[in-house]
C-alpha cells in the first residue's frame, strides 16, 4: 500500500483520521473549520506555515506533514516485512499482528510504539477495535470523534490497508512532538536551517562561552573556513548570537534535541 493511498485517510494539518461524520473532509474533528469557528483549524496552520516559511520560501503548510512523514517514516521498510509474514495478514491471529507490527516500530517510533504497547489486545476482540482503542488513547481533544472516524473508515479498509494505516498513525503521532518545537516562532537560529548552518550557531555560541569564560578571542574567519562561507555571513549570525546569547542557547539545546 503507497503511503500516499493511505495519507487520504488522515486530517491533511495533523495525525488524526479525517471526520466522518462530514462529506468528504480532509480535516479531523478538532480541525475541521466548522468546529469552533475554525479556531484550532488557524492556530495549526500558523504552526505548520511557521515550517514551511523555514524550510523553504515556496513551500506549502500542508506539505509539511507529508514530507516529516517521508523523512521519519519506518513504512516502507515495516511494510516489506509486515507483507513478507503472511501470518499477519490473514487477521486471523491479529494480536500477533499486533505484535509484530510493535516490534518492527519500536526502533523508530519509540514513544509512540510504547504508548499503543500499552493497550492490551486481551481487552479487545479484533484488530480494528485494538487500533480504536490506540487512537482514543492517543487522543487528549477529541478521543470519541476520532475513534468512531475510524471506525467508519476502516469500513471501507482491506487488511493489509489498516496494517499500513496503524504504521502511518503512529508515525504521524510520533512526529508531533518535533512539529510543536519547530513551529514554535522565537529567536533563534533559523530553524529547518541545514545541519551545518545549526552546527555554525553551535560553534558561535561555544566561542561565547570561551570567551566570557576564558577570554579567548573569537575568530570569526576561521569558522567561515571552517564552513566553507563568507566571513560576513559568519559575523552577521556571531552579531544575532551575542545580542540574545540566551535564546540562541535556547534554541540549539531544543534543536538539537528534536534531530536526536
Ligand atoms: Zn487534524
Amino acid at each position: 500500500m503507497a503511503p500516499q493511498k493511505i495519507e487520504k485517510y488522515f486530517c491533511t494539518i495533523c495525525w488524526r483520521p479525517c471526520h466522518t461524520n462530514i462529506k468528504q473532509s480532509s480535516y479531523c474533528s478538532v480541525h475541521n473549520q466548522l468546529a469552533d469557528d475554525g479556531k484550532e483549524y488557524k492556530r495549526r496552520y500558523r504552526l505548520l506555515s511557521n515550517i514551511a516559511l523555514d524550510e523553504k520560501q515556496d513551500s506549502s503548510p500542508k506539505d509539511v506533514i507529508p514530507r516529516l512523514v517521508a523523512k521519519h517514516s519506518p513504512h516502507e521498510k515495516l511494510m516489506k516485512n509486515v507483507v513478507s509474514n503472511a501470518n499477519i495478514e490473514t487477521g486471523a491471529e491479529w494480536e500477533n499482528r499486533v505484535e509484530t507490527i510493535i516490534e518492527l516500530c519500536a526502533q523508530d517510533l519509540k514513544d509512540t510504539a510504547a504508548s499503543a504497547k500499552g493497550i492490551e489486545c486481551s481487552s479487545y476482540n479484533s484488530f480494528n477495535s485494538w487500533i480504536s482503542a490506540v487512537i482514543r488513547s492517543l487522543d487528549n481533544e477529541d478521543p470519541n470523534s476520532s475513534a468512531d472516524s475510524f471506525n467508519t473508515l476502516a469500513e471501507r479498509m482491506a487488511p493489509p490497508e489498516t496494517t499500513s494505516f496503524l504504521i502511518h498513525l503512529l508515525t504521524r503521532y510520533e512526529i508531533e512532538a518535533k512539529i510543536r518545537v519547530l513551529g514554535r516562532r522565537r529567536r533563534g537560529p533559523p530553524i529547518g536551517s541545514t545541519l551545518s548552518q545549526i552546527d555554525i550557531y553551535g560553534e558561535l555560541l561555544t566561542a561565547l562561552k570561551n570567551r566570557e569564560t576564558s577570554g579567548i578571542t573569537v575568530n570569526l574567519s576561521e569558522i567561515a573556513r571552517k564552513y566553507g562561507i563568507s566571513r560576513q555571513a559568519v559575523s552577521k549570525k556571531w552579531r544575532k548570537v551575542i545580542e540574545s546569547p540566551k535564546d540562541y542557547r535556547k534554541a540549539y539545546r531544543e534543536y538539537k534535541k528534536t534531530t536526536k
